[in-house]
């Protein structure tokens, strides 16, 4: 367990010191999912550059933007590291297509739940089984969902610490950030995409529109895709 005095420590550290202090409470059962977002190449840099002993992973849903896995490829090389790359069962992906079709997501909010849980939700609980840390992005002006997150919050659902150490950086942070250390990131965010998913379920935003507005446009609301609402 974080001891409340941990805790504090943490949530008052700069970044790279409070990644290591986490690490450090758990060193061999920390782990970071990337999505190969902003937020996620900028803790990836600080991870790599201070070889902290931390998994890290991220989830092919099958349906990723071509620019998704250029990115796997330049990150990987960048900082001579080996992002574990997760998979969905193929039967639930078989059994899903044939019951629903191959872009049945789009028919209703309950398919498109049922393609998440399938291809992110699933794997998403097998990549974090034994761990003890999990490391996240999020940010908390990302989304309504997001604003009250802490940084060090206990996941009742997973039986672990879920740690957002970006959890109060503004954007503009972000991309200071990433343009100072000259981290490589998608070039679709330079087309409009801020919130990148898979590609039938992401589109550019306009000036002004909600950060997350381009992830599943056809809904009204429903901006989650389960791997941080609890289940
Ligand atoms: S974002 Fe779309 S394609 Fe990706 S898992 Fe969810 S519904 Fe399926």
């Amino acid at each position: 367990m974080f001891t409340e005095e941990q805790i504090q420590e943490i949530e008052n550290a700069p970044l790279a010191e409070a990644l290591k202090l986490a690490t450090a409470a758990f060193p061999a059962e920390t782990v970071f999912s990337t999505s190969l977002g902003q937020e996620d190449q900028v803790l990836t840099e600080v991870i790599a550059a201070h070889k902290l002993p931390v998994r890290i992973f991220t989830l092919d849903t099958g349906r990723l933007f071509y620019e998704h896995y250029d990115l796997l490829e330049k990150t990987n090389a960048r900082y001579k590291i080996n992002i574990d790359v997760y998979f969905p069962e193929a039967p639930d992906v078989e059994a899903y297509v044939k019951a629903k079709g191959v872009n049945g997501f789009y028919e209703s909010v309950e398919n498109r739940k049922e393609c998440c849980f399938i291809r992110k939700v699933k794997p998403l609980n097998r990549a974090l089984k034994g761990a003890k840390v999990w490391i996240t992005g999020l940010r908390s002006e990302q989304s309504e969902n997001r604003k009250d997150m802490k940084m060090i919050e206990w996941d009742e659902d997973r039986g672990l610490y879920k740690f957002n150490p970006l959890i109060h950086w503004t954007y503009d942070e972000m991309l200071r950030y990433i343009e100072q250390k000259n981290i490589p990131y998608n070039p679709l965010h330079d087309k409009g995409f801020v919130s990148i998913g898979c590609a039938p379920c992401t589109r550019a935003i306009e000036p002004g529109e909600d950060p997350r507005a381009g992830r599943w446009w056809w809904e009204a609301s429903h901006k989650e895709c389960g791997l941080h609402v609890h289940q």
